[in-house]
């Protein structure tokens, strides 16, 4: 029988929780044609969650836990789960139940002709902020422009990979990791279905609008080059203007007598100038950042503990 792992990560759930294993389980049982493990990673919760995990780990042989020593975010506790599944297929899933377990079905069906990573496509957003909404769908226009990658648009991490894809998504160990860029750029078949995104079941968002951004910029920093080019760019644009200065300078010096000592053009030229300098100086901070980041080569989690692996 073929295995599929079902990898879901939690941060502060306990409101979610119960009925969340219970509709996966549901569903998992339904496909009767295949096994299942279902993995839980705590992403150093604060609240019940692991409590609830422990139970279920010890009532039920298909539920698996991974205990991060303290929160180290939703993208790296995907990570953590793909790494410790065994499954010939896996799939991510939200704790909320924003993502419908039902999609699960679907998704099989589409591994089973043949496609080795199967999205979920948002149709309708239920509940979301005009906000988010906007956003997200500028930010996957703007950095499908910047970038080589197509990332599907209206996609999340709510997807299905095979182990041939997953294989080689798990071999990518960069620390800042923007996993449906990642999956994208790795390619095979992929293919999509369509879901409609529920309101969140219970609780609050995991994602206020700073790691929002931090996610954001990891996606951009890491799939595009572009923002360095800026630099070269903006010079042009403005040696271009301070070359057609110069020649008006001297026309108005030479051939004219109307001109004048105007310090408002200066200071304007040094203020655009500086802060162009600023803007292009923070864009280069954040990719060093990163490299620094990157190259002291820790690990990406730290495990606490991993309950119901030996079962
Ligand atoms: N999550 C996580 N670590 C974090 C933030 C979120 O594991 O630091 C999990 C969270 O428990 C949920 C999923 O990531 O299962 C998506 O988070 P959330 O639903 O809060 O994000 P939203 O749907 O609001 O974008
Ligand atoms: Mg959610």
């Amino acid at each position: 029988m073929k295995l599929i792992s079902v990898i879901v990560p939690c941060y502060n759930e306990e409101e979610v929780f119960e009925t969340s294993y219970k509709r996966l389980t549901e569903v998992l049982t339904s496909l009767y044609r295949y096994d299942y493990e279902l993995i839980f990673v705590n992403d150093g919760s604060k609240d019940k969650t692991i409590e609830l995990l422990k139970n279920a780990v010890l009532n039920d042989p298909k539920v698996k836990a991974i205990n991060f020593s303290r929160n180290f975010g939703h993208q790296i506790a995907i990570t953590a789960g793909l790494d410790n599944c065994k499954g010939d297929a896996a799939i991510v899933i939200d704790a909320d139940l924003q993502d419908p377990p039902k999609a699960i079905i679907e998704m099989v069906e589409k591994w089973e002709q043949g496609f080795d990573v199967v999205y979920g496509k948002r149709r309708e957003r239920a509940g979301e902020s005009t906000f988010k909404l906007v956003t997200a769908k500028w930010f996957y226009r703007f950095i499908n422009r910047l970038s080589d990658v197509d990332i599907p648009l209206d996609t999340g991490d709510f997807r299905l990979m095979d182990r041939k894809a997953l294989d080689q998504f798990l071999s990518m160990r960069e620390l800042y990791r923007f996993v449906r860029g990642m999956v994208a750029w790795v390619g095979f078949n992929q293919t999509f279905v369509e879901y409609d995104r529920d309101v969140r079941f219970a609780g609050t968002t995991k994602y206020p609008l700073k790691k929002m951004l931090n996610l954001a910029s990891d996606a951009i920093l890491s799939f595009s080059n572009v923002p360095l080019k800026i630099a070269s760019f903006l010079g042009f644009i403005t040696s271009a203007f301070a070359f057609i200065g110069i020649l008006y300078a001297l026309y108005m010096r030479l051939f004219t007598h109307n001109y004048e000592p105007g310090w408002t053009m200066l200071m304007l030229a040094v203020l655009m100038i500086g802060g162009i300098i600023l803007i292009v100086l923070g864009i280069i901070g954040g990719y060093i950042g990163r490299i620094y980041g990157e190259i002291k080569k820790r690990p990406l989690y730290i495990i606490n503990d991993k309950l119901g692996f030996d079962k």
